[in-house]
Parts: C-alpha cells; structure tokens; sequence
C-alpha cells in the first residue's frame, strides 16, 4: 500500500516530466531549425553581396583595361571569374536547400533569378571580351558600346537583379527572424501555461504524498505518547498500509502486556497494601491485647496484694489485740486462735487457688483422672450442695442414661460444681429453686447449674471468667471461683460456658466428653 502511493507519485512526477521534456525537445527541435533557416538565409545574403562586390572589382578592371589599354592581368581576371563561377555555385546550392526547406512559394523565383544573374555575368564579361576584340577602330563607337555596357547592362541590369537577389534574402530573412520570434513567445507561453497547469497537480500530489506517508507516522506517534503518558487502554488502529500493520500489530501487544504488568503490579500493591494493612491491625491487636494483659497483671498483682493483706491483717490484729490484754481468759485466747486459724486456712486455700491458676495458666495444672460414674458422683455429693443452699432447694434433673461413665478427678469436678451452686445462691433471687440439670450431647455430657435471678449483661458475661472480676460484691467473694472451675474444666479437656438473660437468671455449663462402654 505504501510502496503503491510511491509508485503512483512517482509515474505522476516521470509523467509531467516527460510532458515536459518532449515540449523541450519540440523547442529545441523547431529553434533548431530555423536557427539553421536564418543560418542559410544569412549565408546566401552575405553571398550575394560578396558576389555582387566581386563582380564589380571584375567589371572594373576590365573597364579599366578598355579604357586605359592597360593589358589586364589576366590570372586576376580568371581568378575573379573562378570565384564568381565559385560564389555562384554556392548560391545556387543554398537556394536549393533553402527551397527544399522552406518551399517553392517562400523561395519562388531564387534559383531561377540566380540563372540569369550568371547569364547576365556571362553577357557582360563576353561584351567586354567583344568590346575589346572587335575591329571597329573608331574609339566612338567602342566607346559608344562600352558607355552602354556600363550604364545600361551594369549600371541598371545587373545592379538590379543583384539588388533583387540580396532584397529577396533580406525578405527570407526578416521572415525566419518573425518565425523565430513567434517561435519564442510560443515557447514561453507553452512553458508558462505548462507549468501552470502542472503546478496544481504536483502541489496536490506532493501534499497528497505528505499526508500518505505522514498519516502512519502521526498515528504510530500518538500511540507512543499515549503508552508514554501511561494508557494503556490505548490501541492503535490497524487500519494503516500493511508496511505498518506487523509494527502496529507489535505496539498492541506490547501495550497489551505492559497493561498487564501494570495490572499485576497494582495487583501486588493492593495485596501488598491489604498485607501492611492487615499486619498493621493484627500488630495494633496483639498490641492493645498486650496492653490489656499487662493492666490486668497490674491489677491481678494489686488484687492478690489486697487479697493476701485482709487475711494477715486479721491475723496481726487478732494476736496483737490479744496479747495488750493483762489478763486474757483461755475463752478470748481460743477464740484469737479460732480467728487466726480460720484466717490462715483462707489464706492458704487463696493461695492454693493462685497456684491453681498460675500453673493452669503455664499449662502445668494436670488432674488425676479416674473412670467414674457421673450420677453416683452427684447424688453423694448433693447433700453437701444441698447444705449450702439450704434453704432454698436444690434439685437434680437427670434427663440422660443412668450410666453416664467419664473420666474425672471427682474432688476437682466436686469443686467445679460447688463453685457454681454457691455462685447460683449467692447472685440468685432469694427462696427460688435452683436447677442441676444433667443431659447427653453426644459425645459429651451437661452438667448446668441453673438459677433465677437477676442475670449478668452480655458485655459482663464475656469477662466472668476472668480472675478477681466481680461484678457484684455480694458476700466475700474475690472473683476467682469461675477461672478455678473453667481451668479445671479445660483440665478435663472439656468446657465452661455460661448463659445468661437479665432479670431472668443464669445458666452455667460444664461439659465433659463421655467415655464410650
Ligand atoms: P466470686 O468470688 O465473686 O463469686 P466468681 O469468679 O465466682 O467470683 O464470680 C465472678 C462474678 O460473676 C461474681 O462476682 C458475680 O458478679 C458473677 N456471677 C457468678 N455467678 C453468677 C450467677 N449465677 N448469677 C449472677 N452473677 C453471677
């Protein structure tokens, strides 16, 4: 396509340029030509005149030769004939030439004119050889003939037909100088009006080539400084002359794959921004978890302080109070000791719950866990449930298989479930039932403690199980039972949960995977 439109400019310039050629070489042609016209017309003028001037030297010296008697020198006079009949032949060459160039009209009466021109020579020449022979001695009447000769043959007669000859090529001439002048302005209008019109269509052609060769050229360079300035959307038509087709065809998909490098690298950086991002959440998580832990081992310390100093405070003040007294009776003193006692046992059990929970916490708690019966475990202890809760009931519900067989430390499960019954007539309505309730779900077994009271919040419920939180500072709890008892129960590989409904009461369950028979 694009070698086509370079070969169509290219006949059309070779065109006009032999159009222009041929009328330079018709110019030359017919300048030529009549350059070579008035070439001949000049050499026959410029004969005719030497003719004409020889002539007249040959009359005079033979004149001179009948009037002074001077002998004439007769190589002269032959020499003058010589070149007379020499300039003669000359001319009537030229003129043939000149009439077969330019035709018998233009040239009507030359080569017939130039015969009796040498006729008449040839007259005169012979009269004056007459003249000079004759026998007439009279001088009058040579003189007579001579006088004639020379006026009338010479003098009018040749003078003539010369002078007729020489106006003749002058005639020629002025003609073929027209011609040529004519010639010239034709060939300067012909050049102008050429040009003229050849003009238009080579400036459209040059623009119409502009555009063909430019137009590939713009739309390749738009879509370089489209990719440049980063479109990649962008695609180059692949409309263009199939010399560009294989380049167009090599930007698209060069555009085609930075496109996709520029997709899988905002890819990258969107997972790469979502990565920090979510590095960034976990680590401010992990940080504010920190945080949060580090305060509640602050308070944990502060708590278990306090917990350790009610008890030794006691102790202290007891024994002191006892002992400033003169005379104490045995009564006082065993009741100081009673005290003290009571004191130190709580002491040691706060400390052998802490102990509890720390090692709970390093995961060295472990239990002895021994094969047993779940419902002989809570009918023997339901009396001693049943003390603490006294006087409010405490029922038993068993809603699964008698033999329910697990694998328990029963003091530790003792402890779970006495932990809960307290807390449930402790945080309960007072003179309303409370519940354990037993059911299977398979593979595990429910112990709940249930209660009507007046519940725990749900934003409450999830930190219950934390230790020293108490919600409510009913009676001398120190917040540790519920972490106790989920630390025993996780022990047992089992769970601890809790539900509650405010105004409603509580439900605290602990689940223990069954031993299969
Ligand atoms: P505490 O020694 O205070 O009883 P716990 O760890 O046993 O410590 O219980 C933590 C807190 O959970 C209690 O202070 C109480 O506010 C709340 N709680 C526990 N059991 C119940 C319940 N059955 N009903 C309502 N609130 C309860």
């Amino acid at each position: 396509m694009y070698k086509r439109k370079l070969y169509l400019f290219g006949l059309l310039s070779t065109f006009i340029l032999l159009i222009a050629l041929a009328s330079a070489a018709v110019s030359a042609h017919l300048t030529r030509t009549n350059l070579a016209q008035a070439q001949l017309a000049q050499s026959l003028l410029s004969e005719h005149q030497q003719l004409s001037s020889i002539s007249y030297r040959l009359f005079k010296q033979l004149t001179d030769e009948l009037i002074f008697g001077k002998n004439a020198n007769q190589a002269k006079v032959r020499n003058k004939q010589q070149q007379i009949e020499n300039s003669l032949n000359r001319i009537k060459s030229l003129e043939l030439d000149q009439r077969e160039a330019l035709g018998l009209e233009a040239t009507l009466g030359s080569v017939e004119d130039t015969d009796e021109l040498e006729a008449l020579i040839q007259g005169i020449v012979e009269e004056f050889r007459a003249i000079a022979l004759s026998n007439d001695r009279t001088p009058l009447n040579q003189q007579q003939r001579l006088q004639t000769l020379l006026e009338v043959t010479i003098d009018n007669q040749f003078r003539e037909a010369i002078n007729s000859a020489v106006n003749r090529q002058t005639g020629v001439v002025s003609r073929i100088n027209a011609s040529i002048e004519t010639l010239n302005t034709s060939i300067v209008w012909f050049t102008i009006s050429l040009g003229l019109i050849t003009c238009p269509f080579i400036l459209l052609g040059c623009y119409w080539l502009f555009n063909a060769l430019y137009q590939p050229l713009t739309v390749i360079r738009t879509g370089t400084d489209a990719i440049a300035s980063g479109n990649y959307h962008y695609r180059l038509p692949e409309t263009l002359d199939s010399e560009f087709t294989d380049l167009v065809k090599a930007l698209n998909s060069m555009i085609a794959r930075l496109q996709e490098h520029e997709d899988q690298a905002d890819a990258h950086r969107k997972h790469l921004e979502f990565e920090v991002e979510s590095r960034t959440r976990a680590l401010k998580e992990a940080n504010n978890k920190l945080t949060q832990l580090d305060a509640k081992r602050r308070q944990f310390m502060a708590d278990v302080s306090h917990e350790l100093r009610t008890p030794l405070t006691i102790i202290r003040g007891e024994a002191q109070v006892t002992l400033r007294q003169a005379a104490a009776s045995n009564e006082i003193y065993k009741e100081t000791l009673e005290t003290i006692l009571e004191q130190a046992v709580n002491l040691s059990n706060l400390v052998d719950d802490l102990l509890l929970l720390a090692r709970a916490e390093m995961h060295e708690f472990t239990v002895d866990l021994v094969k047993s019966d779940l419902h002989n475990l809570l009918t023997q202890n339901m009396a001693l449930w049943q003390k603490l809760t006294k006087p409010r009931d405490l029922d038993l519900k068993w809603l699964a298989n008698n033999e329910v067989q697990v694998l328990i430390d029963k003091d530790r499960i003792a402890q779970v479930l006495t932990i809960l019954i307290e807390n449930a007539h402790k945080y309960s309505y007072p003179d309303t039932p409370i519940v354990l309730r037993v059911e299977s779900e398979s593979p595990n077994i429910n112990v709940s403690v249930i209660d009507i009271g007046e519940g725990i919040s749900s934003s409450d419920l999830q930190h219950v199980f934390e230790r020293f939180v108490r919600l409510k500072r009913k009676g001398n709890g120190m917040g540790l039972g519920l972490s106790i008892a989920k630390a025993i129960a996780e022990a047992h590989h089992g769970t601890l949960s809790a539900h509650s409904t405010l105004g409603k009461g509580s439900q605290f369950t602990l689940t223990l995977p069954v031993l299969d028979d």
